[in-house]
C-alpha cells in the first residue's frame, strides 16, 4: 500500500510554497474530503477538467433550488453514485467533490469501483485505486472562506460539526482501513497552493499535470 509522504521537491523560489507532488494514477477515484469552505471545489476545478468532477453541490443546484437544497440531496447522491459507477466502469479518472467527512459516505464511493471478483473467475483487470485528498485546514480559515464565499454560506455551527467529525473519523488510520490506497493531507492554504499533480498512466513516465486554472490570488 502506498501511504503517501510523497516527494517534496525543493522550492524554485523562496517565496513560493515548497511543491509537494501528489501522484494520481489513471484511472483512479479521487475523493476530496473537507468541511464546507475548505477549498474542495476550488482545488478540483484548478486541477481537473470539469468533465471528470462529480459534485454534490452542482447536482443539488441542477435538481433543486440551489447548491444548498437539502430536499434533493438524496436524489443528488443517487445520481452521483450512478455516474461514478459508470465512469469507473469505463476506467475514467473521477474526482468526487463533496464533503465526504462521514465514513459511510466514503465507503459508498469506494464500493462503486468495479471489482475483479464481479467478473468472476480470474481477475481480469487492475483494481481502480482510491486516493483521498484531505483539505484539513485550520478552523479559522475554513470559517473565513465559508463566510466569504459568493453564493452559498453554510451555517457556522454546521461547519464546526464537520470539522469535529473530520478530526475524529477522517484520520489517516481510518482512511487506510476504509481502503484508500493513498492519502494526501493538506493542512494549510500554502500547502494547497504548493502542490503539483503528477499523473501516471500505465508504464508511462510521470506527467506533471498543468493546472486547469491558476491558483486563487492571496490567502484568506
Ligand atoms: P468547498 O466548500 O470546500 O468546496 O470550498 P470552495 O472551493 O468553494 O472555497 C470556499 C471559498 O474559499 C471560495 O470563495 C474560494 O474562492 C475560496 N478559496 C478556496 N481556495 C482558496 C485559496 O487557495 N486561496 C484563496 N484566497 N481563496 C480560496
Ligand atoms: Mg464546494
Amino acid at each position: 500500500m502506498t501511504t503517501v509522504a510523497e516527494t517534496v521537491d525543493p522550492p524554485e523560489r523562496n517565496d513560493l510554497a515548497p511543491q509537494r507532488r501528489l501522484r494520481i494514477p489513471v484511472p483512479s477515484l479521487v475523493v476530496l474530503v473537507g468541511a464546507s469552505g475548505a477549498g474542495k471545489s476550488t482545488f478540483a476545478r484548478r486541477w481537473f477538467p470539469d468533465s471528470s468532477i462529480l459534485s454534490s453541490d452542482a447536482l443539488r443546484a441542477e435538481l433543486g433550488r440551489g447548491e444548498a437544497d437539502q430536499r434533493v440531496s438524496r436524489r443528488a447522491f443517487e445520481i452521483l453514485h450512478r455516474d461514478l459507477a459508470a465512469r469507473l466502469e469505463r476506467r475514467e479518472l473521477t474526482i468526487v467533490d463533496a464533503t465526504n467527512i462521514e465514513p459511510h459516505a466514503r465507503r459508498a464511493l469506494l464500493a462503486r469501483r468495479p471489482t475483479p471478483d464481479r467478473a468472476g473467475g480470474e481477475p481480469t483487470f487492475e483494481p481502480i485505486r482510491a486516493i483521498a485528498i484531505v483539505l484539513d485546514v485550520a478552523a479559522a480559515g475554513v470559517h473565513a472562506r465559508n463566510a466569504a464565499r459568493p453564493g452559498r454560506v453554510v451555517p457556522a455551527d454546521v461547519v464546526d460539526r464537520q470539522l469535529a467529525a473530520l478530526r475524529q473519523s477522517a484520520t489517516d488510520e481510518h482512511l487506510r482501513a476504509e481502503g484508500f490506497d493513498a492519502i494526501h493531507r493538506l493542512i494549510d492554504p500554502a500547502a494547497i497552493d504548493g502542490v503539483a499533480l503528477a499523473v501516471t498512466a500505465g508504464e508511462r513516465l510521470d506527467v506533471i499535470h498543468e493546472p486547469v486554472l491558476p491558483a486563487p490570488l492571496g490567502q484568506v
